[in-house]
């Protein structure tokens, strides 16, 4: 499966670059859409080199292998930890190892939390020892922990329906996971609402489709003027028993202990490196994915996966001799999961340039078997990443979808840069921006409408 995903970005990055014409931004074209397409189609040798490299020739495996021995060597790269900053370093001596070009740090203040000891002792109506994990961002209990009733809700409705129950309890949020966007709002929000109703602490259910007694942890948010209650998440299991408890008239009571800390800003960087570009120089199609990890894992999928492949487009290209007309940017983003701090950095520095930005993408949903492309962009610009799609035949990879997306590359999607993210087949969870998506299509090598003409900027 990898095999497919290190082609497919290699292939989508490089075609777009030589297409001759910015998608966005100061390229206006007068060529017809019929003149690019055909463009296009001459790379379909330059598409199979590439396949052909990634697939089975000297780079197969290859960027599984480098991965591999980050994750192996570094383990997780928690914001603000020295193994994130290790990673750093060892990326930026990589890069420059690789050939490539512009290799350089740039530097990025970002929170540093730790977890410290935790757990969730069930007291009543039976002891049960729960798997809990600290929501990034939490303050910790006293050391005795918080010892108190629980109050179990399925929605922020019911909390307020039931506010004046909430008082000096624990409040558990067993709320349904319907999709992740709706669902996460439970893990962002829950310590903030909870308080307000004067709650000591909240638990939620993990925002997870299904689950194997694991809670999932993620970044949660206070609000100014909202008293600060440790917050975590335990297991679906726990959170679906508590409800079931709760129901029958059960009381139940919990113990939380939690060691969390939140320090001074830490020092990092974000990881850049380029493939400059032979005609438009200036102009930018930008690759990315996120070093930093959450703390309990390694990192390998969440988005060591993501960035790898990005840096696997880059080398690819290198290795084959090629040089696009437009520069090809690789971007490892740091501090993604405390909301994309790294990426607000970069944007802030960088959007003056934002007409030079023909393209972003994002790696961040898992790198599966691909079954295409999300796509955020105009109609216009949409046909022309149809047409590379069709590039990629050989592995069966031409789908284009809606909705590009990533929490990094959002920043410029909002200030309307084209966007493109991959789509895979098996993913940890729903991107929130599919849930309601239209019905999955592809407008297909043969029925591109020929009236798209010219070319116009977005
Ligand atoms: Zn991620």
């Amino acid at each position: 499966m990898k095999f497919h995903v290190f082609v497919f970005v290699g292939v989508v990055h490089f075609l777009p670059l030589n297409s001759g014409k910015a998608v966005y931004g100061n390229g206006i074209s007068q060529r017809t859409f019929q003149e690019i397409k055909e463009e296009i189609a001459r790379y379909g040798d330059v598409a199979k080199a590439i396949i052909n490299l990634a697939v089975y020739g000297k780079a197969r495996n290859r960027s599984y292998e480098r991965l591999a021995l980050l994750v192996d060597t570094v383990g997780p790269r928690l914001s603000g930890s020295k193994s994130l900053e290790k990673a750093i370093q060892i990326m930026h001596q990589n890069l420059q190892e690789d050939g490539l070009e512009n290799v350089h740090l740039e530097p990025v203040k970002i929170p540093h939390w730790e977890r410290g000891e935790e757990s969730a002792v069930m007291l009543e109506p039976r002891i049960h020892k729960m798997a809990v994990l600290g929501l990034g961002s939490s303050i910790g209990t006293p050391p005795e922990g918080i010892t108190a009733e629980v109050l179990v809700v399925t929605s922020f409705d019911e909390l307020q329906r039931r506010a004046p129950e909430a008082r000096g309890k624990i409040v558990v949020y067993n709320q349904p996971y319907t999709n992740y966007s709706r669902a996460v709002q439970y893990r962002v929000q829950g310590a903030v609402e909870a308080a307000k109703v004067g709650a000591l602490a909240s638990l939620i259910r993990s925002v997870a489709s299904f689950s194997i007694y694991s809670p999932h942890t993620g970044i949660q948010e206070y609000q100014d003027g909202v008293p600060k209650i440790p917050t975590a998440c335990i297991t679906v299991e726990d959170a679906e028993m508590m409800s079931r408890m709760a129901s029958r008239g059960s009381r139940i009571v919990i113990q939380l202990k939690m060691g969390a800390k939140n320090y001074p800003d830490a020092d990092s960087f974000n990881t850049v490196a380029e493939i400059i570009g032979s005609k438009y120089p200036e102009q930018v199609v930008l690759v990315s994915g996120h070093l930093d990890s959450w703390d309990v894992g390694q990192g390998a999928m969440d988005d060591g996966g993501g960035a790898f492949i990005s840096w696997e487009a880059l080398s690819l290209i290198k290795d084959l001799g090629l040089r696009p007309k437009r520069t090809l940017r690789l971007v490892l983003w740091t501090a993604e999961e405390q909301g994309g701090i790294g990426a607000l950095q970069y944007y802030q520095l960088h959007k003056a340039n934002i007409s030079n930005y023909s393209l972003v993408m994002e790696s961040d949903l898992g790198t599966f078997l691909p079954s295409g492309l999300q796509f955020t962009g105009s109609d216009k610009a949409r046909a022309i990443v149809e047409e590379v799609m069709c590039l990629l035949e050989p592995i069966n990879v031409t789908q284009v979808f809606r909705a590009g997306e990533g929490t990094d590359i959002n920043f410029w999607i909002q200030a309307g840069v084209p966007a493109q993210s991959i789509r895979t087949l098996i993913g940890l969870s729903v991107p929130a921006s599919l849930d309601n998506e239209e019905p999955v299509y592809l407008m297909t090598c043969i029925n591109i409408s020929p009236s798209i003409t010219p070319m116009e900027t977005p």
